[in-house]
């Protein structure tokens, strides 16, 4: 691997590594638990699902169980998270067809897991990484910014979550003892460091050879002396 992209993934892993947020679902094992945090995830503060986890975990922690909960008593129980119909909805219908089709079991592979309903390819892929520990792309506006900041890269499709661009530029750097540990990294560091707005772009380790910081560096520099 080319030396810029070494020093990204290492310099990733090291910063997740001493600023790492804890969420429950990080350190869950359940295959079940997993996929259904990330249908949580969507659209939704994570605090928020951070706070009705546990009680998430006890009550509607595997497919029987959100199969023998009322779909009234579901949506009342979601309810502090938004979209709640949409959603006790979706999850009816995924626990239905895993206790059908895969016995209750979560699938390892992407085919089927993308037949469950409700679950896209990202759902899917991260799935397999967070709960079947596989080297798999997870591409999220989160990473494609950071990608697009650090290495320059530029995308002209409309939708650049589909570009093969960022599947075949994060195919290459993924480490693949620490896939997890890296995405989560990612995603705490598009939170805390590389924002959409307002980066902090002064205080990132990743400054040395990032190409958004040397191109606005002068603008940076500007900054600094104004406010001293
Ligand atoms: Fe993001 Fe700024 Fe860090 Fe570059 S220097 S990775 S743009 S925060």
């Amino acid at each position: 691997m080319e030396k810029n992209k070494e020093f990204f993934v290492a310099e990733i892993l090291k910063w997740y590594e001493k600023n790492k947020e804890f969420y429950p679902w990080r350190s869950e094992n359940d295959p079940f638990k997993i996929l259904l945090s990330e249908i949580l995830l969507r659209k939704t503060d994570r605090k928020k699902v951070a706070i009705l986890y546990p009680q998430i975990s006890e009550y509607i922690g595997s497919p029987i169980k959100i199969v023998n909960t009322d779909l009234k008593k579901l949506e009342e129980f979601l309810k502090p998270l938004g979209l709640y119909k949409e959603r006790a909805r979706q999850l009816k219908q995924a626990a239905e067809f895993i206790l059908n089709q895969f016995n209750g079991r979560i699938p390892e592979n992407l085919n089927d897991l993308l037949k469950i309903p409700g679950v896209g390819r990202y759902t899917a892929n991260a799935v397999l990484c967070f709960a079947h520990k596989k080297r798999v792309p997870l591409i999220d506006a989160n990473l494609i910014r950071i990608l697009k900041r650090y290495f320059n890269l530029t995308s002209n499709k409309s939708r650049e979550r589909d570009d093969r661009l960022f599947w075949e530029f994060i195919s290459d750097i993924i480490p693949p003892d620490h896939t997890k540990e890296f995405y989560y990294g990612i995603l705490d560091f598009s939170n805390q460091i590389c924002r959409a707005k307002n980066p902090k772009c002064s205080n990132c380790p990743l400054n040395s050879y990032c190409s958004y910081y040397k191109i606005n560096s002068e603008n940076f520099n500007k900054k600094i002396l104004i406010k001293k």
